[in-house]
């Protein structure tokens, strides 16, 4: 069955059931700093395992979801579902930063850091070892983003700015926004090793990322060739097939002992306190 195939039946009222019925899923990718070579963190990936048409893409149904006004639920079920994958992770040893991805839609509840703050209370999860991504393309329109982002960043959530390179963000946007890490788009770094237009932005953005105190990542890291263009590139921390493929909770403890063992950890090499940096600029300006 082709996943045209699969898409058909894989409606808002199926999506509906879907979440009531435990058919949702969050798989988990990890993310590694280059300096140091650790686990630095893991991002959340929803999956609808669908018990007749198998799984649907989130390309498919979290458009679909917003579409159909269920992202609010969906987006506080992963959130909860990741706190609580974090609580077992840190029970069985594993210490690392969880990112969950939300829609623009979500940011435009004024109580929406409240909620994110009151579901990690209660599954007891520390808000620095959380992380929220938005695509750039959401910053674009949603009221009350300064507002919303800077609540959530004084909660001690780390905040990424997504697929960055292909939305429509200013430079003053960057500059006011509490965003802690610049995530480059996948499209640039997949032709980085081809591509010498691609190699200069992605050295613009890293560039950019660091000058205003933020951390670079680069997603889509598919291949050796391109990770050691990252390294030279002075990018942070890469995500991608080459590091690993997103998988189940339970299957993330092994990945982690797998790459500690395959990766000793490096002192650390990077650059120094890149949040506080930011912090200290904020506190500078009266922010
Ligand atoms: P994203 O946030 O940019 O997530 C990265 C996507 O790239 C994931 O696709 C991941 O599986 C894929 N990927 C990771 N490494 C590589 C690589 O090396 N090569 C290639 N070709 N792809 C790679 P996925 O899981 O299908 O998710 C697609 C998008 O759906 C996500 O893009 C995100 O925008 C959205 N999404 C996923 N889960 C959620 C969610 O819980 N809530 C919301 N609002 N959106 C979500
Ligand atoms: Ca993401
Ligand atoms: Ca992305």
């Amino acid at each position: 069955m082709s996943q045209t195939d699969n898409i058909i039946g894989a409606d808002a009222e199926a999506l509906a059931t879907a979440l009531r019925g435990r058919e949702l899923e969050l798989h988990y990718q990890p993310k590694v700093a280059l300096g140091s070579n650790e686990l630095v963190g893991v991002e959340a990936l929803a999956r609808w395992r669908h018990p007749k048409l198998g799984f649907i893409p989130p390309t498919h149904f979290i458009p679909l979801a917003e579409s159909a006004g269920l992202i609010d639920a969906i987006t506080e079920w992963v959130i909860a579902e990741a706190a609580r994958q974090w609580s077992e992770w840190h029970a069985a040893g594993l210490t690392t930063r969880i990112a969950v991805n939300i829609s623009a839609v979500n940011l435009g509840h004024i109580d929406f850091p409240d909620l994110v703050g009151g579901i990690l209370r209660s599954a007891k999860v520390n808000c620095a070892h959380y992380e929220i991504e938005l695509t750039e393309s959401a910053t674009q329109n949603a009221v009350n983003l300064l507002d919303t982002l800077t609540r959530l960043r004084l909660k001690g959530i780390h905040l990424a700015i997504d697929d960055f390179g292909t939305g429509y963000s200013s430079l003053l946007q960057l500059q006011r926004l509490p965003f802690s890490s610049i995530k480059i788009d996948r499209s640039f770094v997949g032709n980085a090793d081809r591509s010498e237009d691609c190699r200069v932005i992605i050295r613009s953005v890293i560039d950019l990322a660091h000058n205003l105190g933020m951390e670079a990542v680069a997603e889509g890291v598919e291949t050796e060739t391109t990770l050691q263009l990252l390294r030279d590139l002075g990018c942070d921390v890469v995500q991608g097939y080459f590091i690993g493929r997103p998988r189940p909770g339970p299957a993330m403890l092994d990945f982690d002992k797998d790459w500690r063992q395959r990766h000793p950890a490096q002192p650390r090499t990077g650059p120094v306190e890149i949040a506080p940096a930011r912090d200290r600029h904020r506190a500078r300006r009266g922010a």
